[in-house]
Formats: C-alpha cells, structure tokens, sequence
C-alpha cells in the first residue's frame, strides 16, 4: 500500500529564524505518515540536522558543471535531503520547465538517491476547457521517467488555480483526478498501485480531513499551510 506522506513546501520562504518551526513540526511527528519539509537551499542542512526528512525544491539535470545558480541532486544528497521536489508549477511557469526537462531531473535525482516529489496539474484555462485529464495524463508520461519506483517517486497533483488562491477543487475533481494518476502509473510501472499520490494547493487544517478522505490521496503536498508549525501540525494529525 502507498505510504502516507505530509510534506511541506517553504518556497522562497523562510530564514533562520524559521528553524524554530521545525522543532514544533517534530513534537507532531505520528507513527501512521511520513513528513518531509523543503525549505530553501539555504536551510537545507539545518533542516535535515534537525532530524526530519528533508527536500529540495528543484535539481539540475547534470551532475556538475558550470551552471551559475543551480544545485545538482548530489550536492543536496550531500546537504542532507532526501527528497527533492520537481515540476512544481511554478518552476514549469518562472523557468520554463518542461515536460522532458523534469524527467531528466528525476532521473538525476534518482541516481543520486533522492525520492522525487514529482509535480502535475491543470491551469484554470485548461481545466474550463475540459482539458484536465488528458494534461495530467500528458504530463505524467512526459514528466515521470522509466526508472520511477514507488520507493523513489512520489506524485503531486496540484491544480494550478489552487495554489494559494484559497480555492480548491470539489472532492469529486480531486477523485477524478487521483483516479486517473492510480490508473496510468499502475499500467506503466509494476509497483504503481504502491506510489504515493499527493493533493496540493490550498490545503488547510479546515479541509485537509476531508481531503484525505478521497480514494487515492495519499497525503498532501503544503505551502502556506506548512509554514507554521500552528497550521501544519493539525495538517499532519488528520492524515496520521
Ligand atoms: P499552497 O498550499 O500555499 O496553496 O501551495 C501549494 C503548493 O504549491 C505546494 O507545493
């Protein structure tokens, strides 16, 4: 069965000061799910000294080299992640980042060890235009590659007129959704029933309940909400 997982996303989030967070998040830690927080490289290290699983919040695709500003997935390996999250949609829009783009990080961060939090989801144009499924679809085969296990992936559907707009989709959209992810990686990978399906954009202590309950989530990828230990723990408590 897939594992449970609430992960937090800082984004350009967060200072030292933040630190503090982490160490009310641990007094929440609960036996039933996984947690994972990905702040900015710069706290990496003390994050993960912390004892809580780490992550990255993108990767290059090659090992070293002369790529002024990027991180390679060994180097956050060696910071201390374990984790690195790819695709987000913000990532897809500031950086123009695609679909094979996100694949070739995921396989480096694969071979580096890491677990990849890999990032889909619909605009709000192309979900008016009825577009949802065949986008994610088209996404999760172009951005998820051959070498995808559930021990070192995990997917995150997060529509991206939900990310913190405080509007998410009904439960019905997010089961669609999920449903559809479940299928096509079950097809494509032996150990796809297995990979962990998380629901991001907007989650909150008020809906996360409810949005655990629907078939195939997994648990939830977080940003605003992850940000304070106040708004995560509760987060985590209805998931455990
Ligand atoms: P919010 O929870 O702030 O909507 O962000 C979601 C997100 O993008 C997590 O990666």
């Amino acid at each position: 069965a897939a594992r449970k997982l609430a992960a937090g996303n800082w984004k350009m989030n967060g200072t030292r000061a933040a630190l503090a967070e982490i160490d009310q998040i641990l007094t929440e830690a609960q036996p039933g799910c996984d947690l994972l927080i990905c702040p900015p490289a710069t706290l990496i290290h003390a994050v993960a000294t912390k004892g809580i699983p780490t992550g990255g919040q993108d990767c290059h695709a090659n090992p070293s080299g002369a790529h002024t500003g990027d991180i390679a997935a060994d180097q956050l390996r060696d910071a201390g992640a374990s984790h690195v999250i790819l695709g987000h949609s913000e990532r897809r829009t500031d950086h123009a980042e695609t679909d094979a783009a996100v694949a070739a990080k995921a396989v480096a961060a694969h071979q580096a060890g890491l677990i990849a939090v890999i990032c889909v989801g619909e605009t709000e144009a192309q979900r008016d235009a009825g577009e949802t499924l065949d986008v994610i679809a088209a996404q999760l085969a172009g951005s998820v590659p051959d070498c995808a296990t559930a021990a070192n992936t995990v997917l995150a559907y997060e529509p991206v007129w939900a990310i913190g707009t405080g509007r998410t989709p009904t439960n019905e959209q997010i089961a669609e959704v999920h449903a559809l992810m479940r299928d096509r990686l079950s097809a494509r990978f032996a150990d796809g029933a297995d990979m962990t399906l998380l629901y991001g954009g907007s989650v909150k202590p008020g809906n996360a309940a409810d949005i655990f309950a629907i078939p195939h989530v997994n648990g939830a990828l977080v940003g605003g909400a992850s940000l304070k230990a106040s708004d995560f723990s509760p987060i985590i408590a209805a998931l455990a």
